[in-house]
């Protein structure tokens, strides 16, 4: 998932920056809420983390004005300890969720991925696709019954095949997806992931569509 995260404490931000990171999320970090605004405009987010107190726009100011523009990012707010007002305001701004700080790392990344599979609609608990089998809940994903182990990014790619199984996927929407405006992307580095992938399931899995882009094969 592409996560926007729009936090101006330098430990929280960096907490999270550095911890989403690691298990796998992608996520773009701004601590001013002018820039924040407009970076949802910049790339396709899966879900935003917003805090409310920002130098430069405050939070509930900054949900509301994508909110009337029809934006529908799911929206995690940071809310102050025990502050009822803050929680309904941000849940009538349009806030999907929230969470009061402060909070443990594995909660914000168990309430990204609920609110990821809502946006998605991805209420079946396990989705089988032939010889595959994948749950988007615990992430595991089996190739005739057998687990089958992922990099994070294989996973991100493979999971983004799936949500969009009738679609192609053009070269850069999967570049956006998989990597953030700070990671260094080498020119061939979707090809090299795809490779990875037919390596594990067999060739058919990713049908490259000429000069177009990808999407999910079968096996
Ligand atoms: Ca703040």
């Amino acid at each position: 998932m592409r996560i926007l995260l729009i936090e101006d404490d330098q430990l929280i931000g960096d907490g999270l920056n550095v911890g989403l990171g690691k298990l796998g999320f992608v996520v773009d970090w701004f601590c001013d809420g002018e820039e924040g605004y407009e970076a949802v405009f910049q790339a396709p987010y899966d879900a935003v983390i917003l805090d409310l107190g920002l130098p430069g726009r405050d939070g509930l100011s900054i949900l509301k004005d994508w909110r009337a523009g029809g934006r529908r990012e799911p929206v995690l707010i940071l809310t102050a300890q025990g502050d009822v007002d803050q929680r309904v305001a941000g849940l009538d701004s349009g806030a999907d969720d929230y969470l009061p700080k402060p909070f443990a790392l594995a909660e914000v990344a168990a309430r990204l991925k609920a609110l990821g599979r809502r946006h998605n609609n991805h209420l079946e608990p396990v989705i089988n696709l032939g010889r595959i089998s994948y749950n988007p809940a615990s992430k595991v994903v089996t190739k005739d019954g057998e687990p089958v182990s992922l990099s994070p990014k294989e996973l991100l790619l493979l999971e983004l095949l799936i949500v969009n199984r009738n679609k192609v996927l053009s070269k850069e929407s999967i570049e956006n997806k998989l990597y953030s405006w700070e990671d260094e992307v080498q020119s061939n580095a979707v090809e090299v992931h795809v490779h990875h992938l037919r390596k594990k399931f067999g060739k058919g899995i990713v049908k490259t569509i000429n000069k177009i882009g990808y999407t999910l094969g079968e096996i």
